[in-house]
């Protein structure tokens, strides 16, 4: 008989690991909290990385057309709209050997659950929250609850991909901190295309730079609707448990916001009736990444601030990193600890350049100024050449160079 993993969590992060450590061998329970509402969430940005290993998973073609191609990053000045500078992206595939995509993250959800069914060696259970977790030397005992009764699983071993509030990262380490809540939140919102101005419906995804903020807009769903993305700081308190994703925005409040920003931003924003607020939050991995059986990924382990879009990038990083490591009959205590130690590096450089990107983004005045003239001096090659390290990168750096995880 196969290994059994069992994963707390159906989000990205968890699915991915499921369909990569299934075509590994192992047979897979997927325990999720929710009913799986497909539609949850809003754009996400696909980079190369990620999409190299959704391709050898077989999900990318599930996610067909519902994923766009971007022909460009564009840099524009709040300002007056004045282009800094245009990333092109036409070309990931032949630079990084993958494509650079943007789609509703309820689309990659899709494509990966159609992908799940498709595989006898995956069951989910939906409407089960785990409880509770124990382990021994040769396995792990997991209790959950559906609805109100009580149901338990045994398994190999336990990856809690259970997210930003991650109850296994917290019994793992009882000492640890809670999650860094930054200052800044992410306002979010979806529009129809055709309700914006022209020059804002083009296939690229467009930054804008401005004192204290940003925003961030692309097309989804073959350009039919388009995301929008604006991070600002601002006085907003959450709850401790309030839905991290659901919180609703005055569109009075982000209007104000921007009035002074170039009329054509103002236009983006008047598009948008339905606001939800994100608050940005970033944490170390953990000191025990893992701890016997048990190991976690995606924001469990690290939950990353957005200014390299790679949240969801890296949870499916992980999975590919999990599946090089953890293989059928091996030591699983000892492939899971040699899993944290190769992934930390690259997530600790991921999140330290997602905070650099940030104050960038974010400079006023004379800084900004000069950041823009850096940015035209280094010309887009140059610009573009920045990203290799990450896009073009093994999830597991050295230790990975030569180990496939299917
Ligand atoms: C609803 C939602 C919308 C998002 N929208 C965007 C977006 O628009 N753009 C973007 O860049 N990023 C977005 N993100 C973040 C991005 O998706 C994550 O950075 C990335 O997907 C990490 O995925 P993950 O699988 O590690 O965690 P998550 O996506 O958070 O998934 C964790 C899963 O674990 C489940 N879970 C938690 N506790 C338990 C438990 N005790 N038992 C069973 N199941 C449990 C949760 O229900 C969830 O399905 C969103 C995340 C969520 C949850």
């Amino acid at each position: 008989m196969s290994g059994h993993v069992l994963i707390d969590g159906a989000g990205v992060g968890g699915l991915t690991a499921a369909l990569a450590l299934a075509r590994a061998g192992w047979s897979i329970t997927l325990l999720e909290r929710s009913r799986l509402k497909k539609e949850v969430g809003a754009g996400l940005q696909i980079s190369p990385n990620a999409s190299a290993i959704l391709r050898e998973l077989d999900v990318l073609p599930r996610l067909g057309t519902a994923a766009l191609a971007p022909r460009a990053i564009h840099i524009r000045r709040s300002r007056d709209g004045a282009t800094i500078a245009r990333l092109p992206l036409a070309n990931a595939e032949r630079r990084w050997g993958a494509p650079y995509l943007l789609a509703h993250r309820g689309d990659l959800q899709s494509a990966l659950l159609d992908t799940v069914a498709a595989l006898p060696s995956i069951r989910i259970e939906t409407e089960c929250a785990l409880t509770d977790f124990s382990a021994t030397e040769s396995g792990v005992m997991v209790t959950a609850l559906r609805g109100a009764k009580s149901a338990s699983f045994a398994a190999d071993c336990l990856l809690g991909a259970d997210g930003t509030r991650s109850l296994v990262r917290e019994r793992l380490n009882p000492a640890d901190a809670t999650p860094h809540v930054a200052r800044d939140f992410a306002w979010r919102a979806l529009v129809k295309s055709d309700r914006l101005p022209l020059d804002l419906r083009q296939p690229e995804s467009t930054l804008w730079f401005g004192a204290g903020a940003h925003i961030v807009h692309y097309p989804l769903r073959g350009g039919r609707i388009t995301n929008i993305v604006a991070v600002f700081g601002g006085p907003n308190a959450f709850e401790a448990n309030a839905d991290l994703w659901a919180e609703p925005g005055d569109p009075r409040e982000i209007a104000a916001r921007f009035a002074d920003w170039d009329r054509r931003v103002g236009a983006l924003i008047a598009t948008a009736e339905e606001w939800r607020i994100w608050p940005l939050i970033e944490r170390s991995p953990p000191v025990n990444w893992s701890a016997g059986r048990v190991a976690l990924l995606g924001d469990a382990a690290h939950p990353i601030l957005p200014f390299l879009a790679q949240g969801a990038a890296q949870a499916i990083e992980d999975a590919a990193a999990l599946a090089i490591f953890l293989k059928p009959n091996c030591d699983v205590p000892a492939a899971l600890a040699e899993f944290g130690a190769a992934r930390r590096v690259r997530i600790e450089r991921v999140q330290r350049e997602s905070r650099r990107q940030g104050l960038l983004y974010h400079l006023s005045g004379v800084p900004a100024a000069c950041r823009d003239l850096a940015i035209r001096a280094l010309g887009e090659e140059r610009m573009v050449a920045r990203y290799d390290w990450l896009y073009g990168g093994t999830p597991v750096g050295d230790a990975g160079k030569n180990r496939r995880f299917s």
